[in-house]
């Protein structure tokens, strides 16, 4: 078993902002990431609240810039999902799918998780049309997606999503919940039609398409795309806390050893 001085779980803004400023301070440690550098900010369609980039910078360009931070400090990266970690003997147990390491501080930084749809007639024979997270999308062209989620993510993958295909995006208030500033850009965009006041609650597939049935005042509506994505808000993302771990929570942060 390796053992570590500080394991940072999530190779997203946070856990690389902690991991420059921890090489910074003269400390030795490892950073856990089990997908790609850069966490939820690659998924962005244009950051324009990172100050140094007045005219805005794409998540993606945004993250291969952070990732490139992180190297520039000789961050030693492992790149590896965190699926268990345990408190014991004054140590923390961080178990991946590959080895198991012992670490004197832990720094949970692994960001959130999508809410999943609560639909009660979901028909699916094609699970694989339904998404989560854009990343996915990113190279599908000439379709109709469909967004299910009136906040701020759904708008911004809606405008990245519609420079190649066209957009619907459903939400059940009579307003957005996003940033005005999207909702404009949104109603601009032709290729972007915006579907208020619907409650989605039967999904099948059909000849290879989705089609989304919902109530919208009082008449049903029924929307056909070839596929969905779901941005109905996201939950902390904290599933490999072990209970050794979660009892002692409280003495841990005290000690900032957690
Ligand atoms: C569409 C969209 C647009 C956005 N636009 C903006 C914007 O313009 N401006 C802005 O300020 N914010 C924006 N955000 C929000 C921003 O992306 C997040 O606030 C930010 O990424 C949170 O950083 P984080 O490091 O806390 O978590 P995350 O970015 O979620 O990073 C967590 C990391 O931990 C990793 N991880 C999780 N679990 C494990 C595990 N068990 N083992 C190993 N690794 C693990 C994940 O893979 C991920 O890389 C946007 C978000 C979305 C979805």
């Amino acid at each position: 078993m390796d053992n570590l001085d500080i394991a940072i779980i999530g190779g997203g803004p946070s856990g690389i902002a902690a991991a420059i400023q921890l090489k910074r301070c003269g400390y030795s440690l490892v950073l856990f990431e089990k997908y790609e550098i850069g966490g939820l900010i690659r998924s962005a369609h244009l950051v324009e609240n990172y100050p140094g980039f007045p005219t805005g910078i794409t998540g993606i360009v945004l993250a291969e810039k952070l990732e490139s931070h992180l190297k520039k400090w000789q961050v030693e990266v492992y790149k590896q999902e965190v699926e268990k970690v345990d408190y014991q003997d004054d140590l923390f147990k961080i178990s991946t799918g590959y080895a198991q390491y012992l670490t004197r501080i832990l720094l949970v930084a692994s960001g959130t998780i999508p809410k999943k749809l609560n639909i009660s007639k979901l028909c699916l024979n094609n699970e694989d049309k339904v998404f989560y997270e854009i990343e996915p999308l990113l190279r599908i062209k000439n379709k109709h997606i469909c967004i299910i989620g009136g906040g701020d993510a759904a708008f911004d993958y809606a405008l990245n999503l519609a420079e190649h295909n066209n957009i619907s995006i459903l939400y059940p208030s009579t307003n957005p919940r996003c940033l005005p500033l999207l909702y404009q850009r949104v109603c601009r965009n032709k290729s972007i039609k915006c579907i208020n006041e619907v409650t989605i609650d039967n999904i099948r597939t059909e000849n290879n398409n989705l089609t989304l049935k919902g109530l919208k005042k009082d008449h049903f509506i029924e929307i056909v795309g070839s596929c969905l994505l779901v941005a109905i808000g996201r939950e902390k993302n904290l599933k490999f806390i072990g209970n050794s771990l979660l009892v002692n929570k409280t003495k841990l942060e005290n000690s900032k050893k957690l």
